[in-house]
């Protein structure tokens, strides 16, 4: 059987919210079996929770929004990748603010500061969503097509018009050590003047080249370059790790996944939850009682 996981201990990281432009701090907070994954706006008064869930979820552009329907925190899918990505099932998130910081770009900070605390085993087995039958969507700019499997595999592809970038894909099959070392460190990344135009617009009031790849017409901005050179295609991994949690628990499935977006992530996972494609199992193994045969004694 596998057990459910929590974090062993607070986990605590801070960092500037780029819509805000306010300084923000994020605890993580061990859950007991089957509570799942809770966040709650601790900087309002009452404490207000959200549960995390496809219908408490939405994509906007270039993030994903936790909701109630009057509360919301914002820019939670970075973190909902290294919560999936390290299997952590139950945890209470506690964000001093309306968004989560985006830290350097990537989950590197929070998946070290989750090993450093450690995991905690919970008496209950696992819950996943096993996927019953294919199901594809696609939306003019991307494609994603999601295949019944035994394990979470992923095949991304990218394809940007843009000298560093090009034509880039990636295999990932989802263990937490290969997430670790394959897709942590791979920062989300944007264009300079699409940046400077959303700054103009006051959509984001904080960020710089600490918090992002940024490129303009031709190379990379960030002095220290990129930390890989398929950098791009990862975070589109991790990014596509994080937007599956919004179901609560791990998805699993063979997903393709070409040019795909936030939106086109959630919609494809709201259409297959509700058309009754997805079968929510507890994954016991199944166990074989080994018994020695007996030997027959002379008579
Ligand atoms: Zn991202």
């Amino acid at each position: 059987m596998e057990y459910q996981r929590t974090v062993a201990d607070k986990v605590i990281f801070e960092g500037e919210g780029i819509y805000s432009g306010k300084e923000i701090r994020v605890e993580i907070h061990p859950l007991g079996e089957n509570e799942g994954i809770v966040f709650e706006r601790s900087d309002l008064p009452h404490r207000p929770r959200i549960k995390l869930s496809l219908k408490n979820a939405i994509a906007l552009e270039g993030a994903v929004l936790l909701t109630d329907g009057t509360h919301e925190i914002t820019l939670i899918e970075h973190l909902l990748s290294a919560l999936h990505g390290l299997q952590i099932d139950n945890a209470l998130i506690r964000v001093f603010g309306e968004e989560i910081p985006l830290l350097d770009g990537s989950t590197l900070l929070i998946v070290r500061k989750i090993q450093e605390s450690g995991y905690r085993l919970l008496p209950a087995a696992r819950r996943k969503y096993l996927l019953r039958k294919p199901f594809s969507m696609e939306n003019g700019v991307g494609r994603i097509k999601f295949k019944p499997s035994s394990r979470l595999m992923i095949h991304a592809t990218i394809n940007f018009d843009h000298p560093v970038i090009g034509l880039q894909s990636l295999d990932f099959t989802a263990t937490p050590r290969d997430y670790i070392n394959e897709i942590s460190f791979a920062r989300t990344f944007g264009f300079k003047r699409i940046l400077e135009e959303r700054k103009r617009q006051g959509i984001i009031k904080g960020g710089n080249l600490s918090n992002a790849i940024v490129l303009d017409e031709e190379k990379v901005l960030n002095k220290e370059g990129l930390r890989s050179k398929d950098e791009f295609v990862r975070h589109k991994i991790l990014d596509i790790v994080g937007d599956l949690f919004t179901i609560g628990y791990p998805l699993v499935a063979e997903i393709r996944a070409d040019m795909s977006g936030h939106k086109l992530h959630l919609d494809a996972l709201k259409t297959m939850y509700e058309a009754g494609y997805l079968e929510e199992v507890e994954s016991r193994a199944l166990t074989f009682l080994w018994v020695p045969k007996r030997k027959r004694s002379p008579i």
